[in-house]
């Protein structure tokens, strides 16, 4: 990258010059005059060739440096609450100016194109590596859960993962304020997502049941039947277990919060947006589909009421798919021990052959992780909501990828495709 005082007024030929832009760097804030080679079109690309990227596509007054941006970048994947605000504030105190919030939006607008100009980067490299094939991330992200040696004895399950939903990336309507929100075509970039559609294709699989209004707090014990002790049922005592249309939201939400699969391992590999409503249905049952769809037979699900849900997902279209499959829903180990005796003894995955040592709460996790997104999600718009959420994950993956090995080896095997962390990780064995 050239430094700026050797090239500033260089006798290279100008289409253009920037005139008197401002360049925040983490420590720096100056204004400078930067002329373009003869090559650049736009203000941007020579923006960028000096290491910078603009707030405008077309007359910056302002640009941020690609190392502030990077920097911004790691920080707010390794600590989510450290929201664009703070890194602007941040800056102000650095460069000893009053803050305005002007600058969040200037920050914003070049972190945009910061992050866009990485997915490219991206698309391009997984092009190269021969990776951007239908549900390539899907099939590998967990080489422990989905890559298969020759000859490996068959398990009990093939696949296994919990399912679950979360309200805390929620999403406030700004029409509530009374405003319109500016439309935005971008959309989400990662493959995580199930778009709303696929999922609305399940809205009408549940016949409403009975609304039982005596049971609308979440919180509520559900008291025994005295005359009946063994009337305890799952469905009166989880609210997500029971009828959709109890299923409400504050009005004030958009987005009402997020639905995701994760493997045993706590990678994510699926999330929807939950939208205008509490846990319906057709959340898990979209999940389920796409589960069944990428590693068919033999799989297992945990999810917090999977003994009520499995006779929903029985009674929706999926169901004769799953059961020819061979699918098995189950009730994580922490939700477990809130539902009763007889219902453990079926769905606990203590007493489910071939779950090991597996929980089946790798959502609650995720979520104590992405709970910290909450604060920058809350107000952002769907685009920039769905973005944070897409860094997120990916950071959190990249992150469970490099714990899958305790090896001193471990920054080595990283970098490595998965199959080769397989045969690699054999050496280091057979070495010892
Ligand atoms: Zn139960
Ligand atoms: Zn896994």
């Amino acid at each position: 990258m050239p430094d700026i005082s050797d090239q500033v007024l260089s006798g290279v030929d100008a289409s253009f010059s920037i005139n008197e832009i401002e360049l925040i760097d983490t420590f720096t804030r100056r204004r400078s005059h930067l002329r373009p080679l003869p090559s650049h079109q736009y203000p941007n690309e020579t923006l960028i060739y000096y290491g910078y990227i603009g707030c405008a596509p077309m007359y910056p007054s302002v640009a941020i440096s690609l190392r502030t941006l990077a920097a911004y970048r790691q920080s707010h994947r390794t600590c989510p609450r450290f929201s664009i605000q703070s890194q602007c504030k941040t800056l102000c105190y650095l460069h000893d100016i009053p803050y305005r919030p002007y600058l969040k939006m200037q920050f914003s607008a070049a972190y945009d194109v910061f992050l866009e100009i990485l997915h490219r980067i991206n698309q391009r490299l997984r092009q190269a590596l021969k990776r951007d094939t239908v549900n390539w991330r899907m099939l590998n992200t967990c080489p422990a859960c989905f890559y298969k040696l020759d000859d490996e004895p068959a398990l009990d399950f093939e696949w296994l993962v919990s399912i679950d939903g979360n309200n805390s990336l929620k999403r406030w309507d700004s029409s509530i304020y009374g405003t319109t929100a500016r439309s935005d075509s971008r959309t989400a970039r990662s493959d995580y997502w199930i778009h709303a559609d696929a999922v609305d294709k399940f809205e009408n699989e549940v016949k409403s049941r009975q609304t039982d209004l005596r049971n609308d707090d979440d919180w509520e014990d559900e008291p025994t039947d005295p005359d009946h002790p063994g009337a305890f049922t799952c469905v009166n005592r989880w609210r997500n277990a029971g009828p959709d249309s109890r299923k409400k939201m504050f009005a004030v939400f958009q987005e009402s919060g997020i639905f995701i699969a994760s493997c045993r391992h706590r990678f994510v590999l699926l999330a929807c947006d939950m939208i205008r409503s509490g846990e319906l249905a057709k959340y898990p049952i979209a999940i389920i589909d796409k589960l069944l769809t990428v590693y068919g037979k033999n799989g297992g699900c945990a999810y917090d009421i999977g003994c009520a849900f499995s006779k929903t997902l029985a009674n929706s279209t999926l169901g004769p798919r799953a059961h020819d499959l061979g699918f098995r829903m189950m009730v994580g180990a922490f939700h477990g021990h809130a539902h009763n005796r007889r219902c453990q003894l079926d769905w606990h995955p203590m007493y489910i052959s071939g779950t090991g040592h597996t929980e089946g709460e790798g959502c609650e996790h995720i979520f104590s992780a992405s709970n910290e997104l909450a604060r920058s999600t809350r107000h952002a718009n769907c685009f920039h909501r769905h973005q944070a959420i897409e860094e997120h994950f990916a950071f959190w993956d990249a992150d469970k990828y490099a714990a899958l090995s305790k090896s001193k080896n471990q920054a080595v095997i990283v970098i490595l495709m998965p199959q080769c962390q397989v045969i690699i990780c054999g050496l280091i064995i057979a070495k010892r």
